[in-house]
């Protein structure tokens, strides 16, 4: 994190009461950069997706897990990690696919890596070695 302009990581515990909180801090994080009200509200809905994932499906919403949330700011340019340590994906490819979703009995859409797609500049969804993913997204304040 250290060849950033500015950073700031957070460790919360992955409960849905975190969800609010971790995404208005990020996003309150990046008014530094001067973000317009619309890339603001981007990058609070795709942190909530993320943050949302981790918490339901990567540790299957039994209220224990951490989630490690960073955020970096570099020139004009916002990069935001979201890692859990649960479950994990088998298929990235297939999670990233429109109306694919493993909950359809919990009415999930299966639309929250599509969301972050259609918000943010880059997403990049990766295994970690101790298990769970990271989803690293890129917003390009304009
Ligand atoms: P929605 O986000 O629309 O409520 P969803 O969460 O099912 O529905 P996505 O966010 O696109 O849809 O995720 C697709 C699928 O990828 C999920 O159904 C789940 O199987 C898997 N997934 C996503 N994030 C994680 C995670 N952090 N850990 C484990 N599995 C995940
Ligand atoms: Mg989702």
């Amino acid at each position: 994190m250290t060849n950033y302009e500015n950073y700031l990581n957070i460790t919360a515990k992955a409960v849905s009461q975190n969800e609010q909180y971790l995404r208005s801090a990020i996003a309150s994080f990046c008014v530094e950069l001067e973000p317009t009200v619309e890339e603001i509200n981007d990058i609070k809905t795709a942190v909530s997706e993320a943050v949302t994932n981790c918490i339901v499906h990567g540790y299957e919403s039994k209220g224990e897990g951490e989630i490690f949330a960073s955020v970096g700011l570099k020139d004009k340019e916002i990069e935001i990690s979201i890692v859990d340590n649960g479950v994990g994906i088998t298929d990235i490819d297939q999670a990233k696919k429109p109306f694919y979703t493993t909950k359809e009995h919990e009415e999930r859409a299966g639309m929250g890596f599509c969301v972050m797609e259609a918000l943010m500049d880059e997403v990049v969804v990766t295994h970690n070695e101790d298990g769970g993913i990271t989803v690293f997204m890129k917003k390009i304040i304009k």
